[in-house]
């Protein structure tokens, strides 16, 4: 049966891909993995909810295994391809955005980053082929980074926006608070820049139990995205409502990742987080952020929360309908 069409506005590329598919990648490319069978490079790079204790657990996952057996142009074009394909099948994902950071695939300057970026554009439009799926990439800007590298990311995001490329994203661990400190002045002219090019924007804030409404209020007031990965901590902060709600402010919320991270106790908590969205005007979609790491798919992300009646049919249906309506990628002309 066609299930209902779905739109995943936000997925890592790192987080997305099969292990069968990274296991046959590592392969191809001969490198020596610390495993002894495809049992073990299974658990290496699936977050175990019972070991997993933060996001930054789930981040080192993504850096130290994932991000290293993607970079290379060969690697990344079989990624993109992959995810697209698999995503369309399993749950209907008919738009799907796709995120990662073209600098984290290039081995540290090793690789030409113009080669990864074609690459991916290569498995994109292959599978939008085979599918007739709608894709789009996504650049995430690291948090970690000094402004300097970020600024050539974004460089690259206009340079290959006409081909395929529809947005930038800010990740990484919160730690590094940028809308909070000096480079606050820096990051605000970076996605000014991006927004004049026709850029889309969003960024991860709001995320982990650590962080405040603080965070998520700016950001919405010195960068000014057009959504928020996360955001969920918001709920817990009434001027963060308010300024999310007023600005028109998106979120994209991952509900099995943030279980997985421990940024939400247990799925109950939802219940708070999305009812006080719904009752202060903000506006959410649902995501997966990662289908492979948090072993989820986009169609379980939404019955998790309509099973257990956290979500209304009506409200499933309104979070669903605003993802393809706030996308980043434009309908193309005939
Ligand atoms: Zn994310």
């Amino acid at each position: 049966m066609r299930p209902r069409p779905l739109c995943d506005l936000h997925i890592h590329v790192g987080a997305s891909v099969a292990p069968h598919i990274m296991w046959s990648i590592a392969h191809q490319q001969g490198l020596r993995l610390p495993v002894k069978d495809y049992w073990e490079f299974k658990e290496l790079i699936t977050i175990n909810p019972r070991k997993t204790r933060s996001l930054d657990d789930y981040l080192r996952i993504l850096h130290e295994w994932t991000e290293r057996i993607q970079s290379s142009p060969s690697a990344v074009e079989r990624s993109v391809y992959e995810i697209i394909g698999k995503e369309y099948r399993s749950s209907g994902v008919e738009r799907i955005e796709l995120r990662f950071n073209p600098m984290k695939r290039n081995r540290s300057g090793e690789r030409d980053m113009d080669h990864i970026i074609h690459a991916a554009l290569r498995g994109m439009d292959q599978a939008c082929l085979e599918y007739g799926v709608e894709a789009g990439l996504i650049f995430c800007l690291g948090r970690e980074y000094p402004p300097e590298q970020n600024e050539i990311i974004l460089k690259k995001a206009i340079k290959y926006h006409d081909r395929g490329v529809i947005g930038i994203d800010l990740a990484g661990t919160e730690t590094h608070t940028i809308e909070l400190n000096d480079a606050v002045g820096r990051y605000a002219k970076m996605f000014a820049q991006a927004r004049e090019a026709g850029l889309g924007t969003t960024i991860h804030t709001g995320e982990t139990m650590s962080t405040s409404g603080e965070g998520v209020i700016a950001v919405v007031k010195n960068l000014k995205p057009d959504r928020i990965g996360h955001g969920i901590r918001a709920a817990y902060n009434d001027d963060a409502v308010k300024i999310l709600a007023d600005s028109g402010t998106v979120l994209e919320i991952c509900p099995t990742s943030n279980l997985h991270t421990r940024a939400v106790r247990h799925l109950e908590e939802f219940r708070y987080i999305l009812g006080t969205f719904i009752e202060g005007g903000v506006r959410f979609t649902i995501n997966t952020d990662g289908t492979y790491l948090c072993s989820t798919n986009l169609a379980r992300e939404f019955s998790l929360l309509t099973e257990s009646e956290i979500l209304s049919e009506e409200e499933s249906e309104t979070a669903r309908k605003l993802a393809f309506e706030v996308s980043f990628i434009k309908p193309r002309a005939l």
